[in-house]
């Protein structure tokens, strides 16, 4: 049985969410308490957040953040206003799905199966690929032995230096990098060189790989330092 976390503070759409999930046959945990909400989501074992945007202690955003950190789970964000919607896209905090209120729950309900379902998906092919020299995060996934990558099925043609680039990214993701360390790892020189090379790269392969290269999904820029591969 899959096992869902609420974070909500408003106990009547806590409450009804929880209702609708559970005749879904989910297990449906609820806590009404940001700080709380939190540390419960680190600790737990979850297939997917439900995460109301205004709480009280941390708010949404932040707890949105701190999952991704460490986990892959799907998280879908709840808000009263649009702008917050938009505003979360912004920030590429790495929730998974928008829903503003009032929503529908049979609306909810069906979200919430599509998500868990894809990440079921996403997650088992992981682990029966990992032996085989094939790293799947997300949508993207390269064939080391084959030295191929697809984004969401659709293969992508990369140079050999952005495919070396993308390769040694995803394979330490969340670890920062800075371009400098980038370029002795990959062009294998001393940092002599022209370490703008990295950025021209960078912008190739989200070029190829990114819905949208201004909201980057996979590679990051972390501004001042360097780039990372969100995991
Ligand atoms: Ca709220």
């Amino acid at each position: 049985m899959s096992k869902i976390l609420i974070i909500e503070d408003e106990v009547a759409i806590a409450d009804l969410e929880r209702d609708y999930l559970e005749l879904s046959e989910f297990e449906v945990d609820v806590e009404h308490d940001g700080t709380k909400g939190l540390e419960r989501a680190l600790e737990g074992d979850y297939d997917l957040y439900i995460l109301d945007l205004m709480l009280p202690g941390v708010d949404g955003f932040e707890i949105c953040e701190r999952i991704r950190e460490t986990k892959n789970t799907p998280i879908l964000m709840v808000s009263a206003r649009k702008e917050d919607i938009d505003k979360i896209r912004g920030l590429g905090l790495g929730a998974d799905d928008y829903i503003t209120k009032p929503f529908s729950p049979s609306e909810l309900v069906a979200r919430v199966k599509a998500h868990i379902t894809r990440y079921e998906r996403l997650t088992a092919a992981g682990a029966v690929q990992q032996n085989n020299d094939i790293i799947h995060i997300r949508g993207l996934k390269i064939d080391k032995t084959a030295r191929r990558v697809w984004v969401h099925g659709d293969e992508k043609q990369l140079t050999q230096k952005e495919y070396e680039l993308l390769t040694f990214l995803a394979e330490h993701p969340n670890h920062v990098f800075s371009k400098e360390e980038l370029f002795k790892r990959i062009w294998n020189m001393d940092s002599i060189g022209d370490i703008a090379t990295v950025t021209v790269h960078i912008k190739k392969i989200r070029e190829k790989i990114e819905t949208d290269k201004n909201n980057p999904q996979f590679i990051e820029t972390i501004w001042g330092v360097g780039y990372r591969f969100k995991m």
